[in-house]
């Protein structure tokens, strides 16, 4: 097996990974980028951007992620289309990682960035698949504005949904929160704010069973769980908000995770427990989730890495 040693090994090819590959590569570092299975990360399953500075009229994800491959090229990041399935980390600063990717390719690196990001969670009805981008949602900040001025739906009771909930209220004319058990889940000042914003209505007990409309969304079927009754609801929009799964699965056991498993990263920077390895993006941010602070983070990890190998090698 050939082996190789690098500067470092960026898993993900996300905002964050891109971002750090772009600062890395200009730092003469030579990144590898592994893109994994979803090249170009979460922002390829949508269409309109409208929130990522320097865009004035907007872009669509693909070509926004199609543009920041091309910056990391330009500067010689060296894109692997495969994914990671092991990774062997060191524990002491100035040694060496080891990973393996879906090829079976092995490569050593003095430091490696985590950019794998999140999954948002579904409720696995194919109408979300069907209506996906054309009026169902998993990100009220990202496609709120999109409803402004009309009524939407959220499905959940957590503490994401009361808060996608009262942000979306804001835009929109009537926001149905749709609550499958008896209470919201959602901390107690978060419940307050929803029950004290007059255009939420809370509907407990309800569930999303299927979605309806000409290419867009423009019903939700929903069912009372307890009377078994039908109905529908006239909305444009339908947001998801059961939570989100990091993708988190190769480092489990071998660096510290907070309870729903996002990396956990030392202070104002993007160390992990373990020396060398650094997190950015969605899989270590369960509270921004956007591209520009995937972007930022990205930046901050490939800052780190370079001072790290700086250091110790
Ligand atoms: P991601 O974009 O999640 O990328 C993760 C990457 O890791 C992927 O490339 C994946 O293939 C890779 N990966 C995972 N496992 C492995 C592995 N084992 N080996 C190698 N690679 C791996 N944000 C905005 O700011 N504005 C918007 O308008 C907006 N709209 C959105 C619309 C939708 C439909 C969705 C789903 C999200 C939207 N977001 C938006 C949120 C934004 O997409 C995310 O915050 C951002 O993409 C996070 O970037 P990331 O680099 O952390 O990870």
């Amino acid at each position: 097996m050939n082996i190789t040693i690098k500067d470092t090994v960026i898993i993900g090819s996300g905002p964050a990974g891109y971002t750090a590959a772009i600062y890395a590569a200009r730092a003469n570092m030579n990144p590898v980028m592994f893109t994994g299975m979803q090249p170009g990360g979460q922002l390829t399953t949508t269409t309109e951007v409208e929130n990522f500075p320097g865009y004035p009229q907007g872009i669509t994800g693909p070509e926004m992620m199609e543009d920041l491959q091309k910056q990391a090229e330009r500067f010689g990041t060296v894109i692997h289309y495969e994914y990671i399935t092991e990774v062997q980390m060191a524990t002491e600063p100035g040694q060496l990682h080891r990973i393996v990717s879906s090829s079976g390719q092995e490569i050593q690196t003095r430091s490696i960035i985590i950019s794998t990001g999140a999954t948002a969670k579904y409720l696995g009805l194919e109408d979300e698949t069907k209506y996906a981008g054309s009026g169902v949602s998993a990100c009220a900040t990202c496609d709120g504005f999109f409803y402004k001025g009309k009524p939407v739906a959220v499905v959940g009771g957590g503490d994401t949904a009361a808060e996608e909930a009262t942000y979306l209220a804001k835009l929109c004319t009537q926001v149905y929160l749709l609550v499958r058990k008896h209470e919201l889940k959602a901390s107690k000042v978060m419940q307050e704010r929803v029950f004290n914003t007059p255009n939420i209505t809370v509907l407990f007990h309800h569930e999303l069973i299927g979605l309806e409309g000409d290419k867009v969304v423009e019903k939700a079927h929903i069912i009372n769980n307890q009377t078994q009754e039908k109905s529908e609801l006239n909305v444009d929009g339908v947001f998801i908000a059961i939570g989100h799964k990091p993708n988190t699965e190769l480092f489990q056991g071998k660096l510290d995770m907070d309870e729903t498993g996002y990396l956990i990263t030392k202070g104002k920077t993007t160390q992990t427990n373990l020396p060398g390895v650094f997190a950015a993006g969605d899989v270590q941010d369960n509270v921004y989730r956007q591209a520009i602070t995937a972007a930022g983070t990205g930046c901050m990890a490939a800052l780190d890495a370079e001072r790290y190998v700086a250091e110790y090698f």
